[in-house]
């Protein structure tokens, strides 16, 4: 027997509405390209957004279509996701921080019929343009007055396209399982893979990262997602401020610490997302003029591992870190550090070992370590293995490609990290599988390497990398980048390692580096850091007491 509810599609343009209705009011404050502050409402966003699905009707856009974007995060990048997306066609969001040969293979393999663009990145499709094969045509988002004189074929500008078109009309209907969204893997290996998000998944999506023990989002917040709109769909983030009534903040192409404070401060910021670089440069700002953001309350850290001297330094700021993991292929949330009942009664020193963990997942996600013969492992805390995931947000095969191994016959999806998760269902990335330093036949995590690194007084920038070796197959290497005028020899950080790991985990050897290099979504380079520092040590290798 069926039951007797409504079923309404969860789409993405329903959200808009709803926002309409409810939060029209609400604002939208977008740092600009061309400079100044652009501030509107969600009423306003909406009416935007349907003068641009008129507009993409016209050039001949359609379901299913895609469109790219190379943009910031600014109001008219969030009108891209509604209006295109509501039309039934699909949003890819381009990483202008890919290698160009990425970017062209990318919008070929998703055949891109339009691409819409920042100033910012003109140059860059001016030098892209003649190998995008099923590009009809440009959009640079800005106004007439703003518009460059450019090469690029079929130009147009954003603003006379959005001109004089009505800013009304039903949204189509549009299945809830569709495709409204597409965003490629980074790739540091291989090429790029894409993941094709559906309205369903989105707005599932964007529920969970709301919830109170996620991002905890609310119609009294005032959120500034740092991280990109065109980096897994800035973690749902522009999607989860309308559904909530939350007002949004959008810093453009303004990141560096300096900036984002004093737009924090303006705008009356509570809770802001990124990966743990960004924070690295906001928290120098901040130490540098001793003036934190004044209404910041929460930071979500994600995308790589949260080091403990970041979560201090937040902490001694008033500011709660919140520690997430997740993929490009879970849209992203995957789990997330917030604490139980029975956690926040543990003594402190067991509440910062269990803050380290990446977390639990939210209803929806659902997560699994299994041994190399493929067998589940205990919830135990110790047992480590390849990390499994299944779950609504969850992507169930990569875009135009045959099924690959990642998906086994069960429906779970095979992360590449390895972890542990513990009796209280809270999981703990030991690395990626690709990182970790395996040493006398024992696994000694990057990760763990990096945040005793991080935790010394001078050291602002920690990478832990294996260096094969001929007696232990694989001997541990700490790369590091000091802070601004702080002073420490390589010895002095290898020292600071005594008693806090191992001796065998100890690294051989420790080089200080001016900076090191990261990934197109803030990632350290690992591939990079090995073919630079990684050469075979000789058979003289022999750490003390090894296992
Ligand atoms: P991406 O798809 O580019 O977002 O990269 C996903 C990968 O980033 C994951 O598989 C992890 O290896 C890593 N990652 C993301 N968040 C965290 C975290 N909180 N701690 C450790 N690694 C993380």
């Amino acid at each position: 027997m069926l039951g007797q509810m409504m079923t309404l599609p969860l789409t993405i343009a329903s959200v808009l509405d709803f926002a309409v209705r409810f939060h029209g009011d609400t604002e939208v404050v977008s740092k600009t390209v061309e400079g100044p502050v652009h501030r509107y409402g969600y009423a306003d966003l909406a009416a935007r957004a349907k003068q641009l699905a008129h507009a993409l009707g016209e050039l001949g856009v359609g379901e299913g279509d895609i469109v790219g974007t190379l943009a910031w995060n600014g109001y008219r990048h969030v009108e891209l996701y509604y209006g295109i997306s509501g039309i039934g066609a699909v949003c890819h969001t381009i990483n202008p921080r890919l290698f160009p040969d990425q970017i062209t293979y990318i919008v070929n393999h998703a055949e891109d019929r339009y691409i819409f663009t920042d100033l910012t990145f003109v140059p860059l499709l001016e030098k892209l343009a003649g190998q995008l094969t099923a590009v009809r045509g440009f959009v640079v988002m800005t106004d007439r007055q703003h518009m460059p004189s450019t090469t690029l074929p079929n130009v147009l500008c954003y603003e006379d396209l959005l001109a004089g078109r009505p800013t009304t009309g039903e949204w189509p209907s549009v299945d809830e399982n569709a495709a409204a969204a597409l965003c490629y893997t980074s790739g540091t290996t291989g090429r790029p893979r894409g993941v094709l998000y559906s309205h369903r998944s989105t707005v599932l999506h964007a529920m969970a990262i709301s919830f109170p023990d996620a991002f905890c989002l609310t119609a009294r917040d005032t959120v500034l997602p740092v991280v990109p709109m065109f980096h897994v769909n800035a973690w749902g983030i522009a999607y989860a401020t309308p559904m909530v009534g939350a007002k949004l903040v959008l810093p453009g192409p303004h990141l560096d610490g300096a900036s984002l404070v004093a737009l924090m401060d303006e705008e009356g910021v509570t809770t802001t997302a990124g990966v743990p670089t960004v924070w690295l440069n906001l928290l120098a700002h901040i130490h540098e003029t001793a003036r934190p953001p004044s209404r910041l309350r929460r930071v979500v850290v994600g995308g790589a591992a949260c080091p403990p001297a970041m979560m201090d330094a937040f902490q001694q700021l008033g500011i709660e870190t919140i520690h997430a993991w997740g993929m490009t292929e879970l849209s992203p949330l995957g789990v997330i550090n917030r604490p139980t009942v029975r956690t926040e009664a543990l003594p402190t020193d067991r509440r910062k070992a269990l803050a380290l963990k990446q977390g639990r997942p939210p209803f929806g996600i659902d997560i699994k370590v299994v041994g190399a013969g493929g067998e589940e492992l205990p919830f135990d805390g110790t047992s480590f293995g390849n990390l499994k995931v299944r779950g609504h947000w969850v992507c169930g095969g990569y875009f135009r490609q045959e099924p690959m191994a990642t998906h086994d016959q069960a429906g779970w999806f095979d992360t590449g990290d390895v972890a542990t998760i513990d009796s209280g269902g809270f999981m703990q990335v030991v690395d990626r599988s690709k990182d970790v330093i395996k040493s006398g036949g024992e696994w000694i995590s990057s990760i763990d390497l990096e945040n005793i690194a991080i935790a010394h007084p001078a050291v602002r920038e920690a990478a832990a990398i294996a260096r094969p070796d001929a007696k232990w197959g694989e001997r541990p290497i700490v790369i590091a980048v000091l802070k601004p005028g702080a002073t420490a020899s390589p010895e002095e950080i290898r020292a600071f390692y005594s008693g806090k790991v191992a001796k065998w985990c100890e690294p051989d050897e420790v080089v200080i580096v001016d900076s090191l290099p990261h990934t197109a979504t803030g990632k350290l380079l690992k591939t990079e850091l090995r073919r630079l520092y990684g050469q075979a040590a000789g058979l003289s290798s022999s750490p003390p007491n090894g296992p």
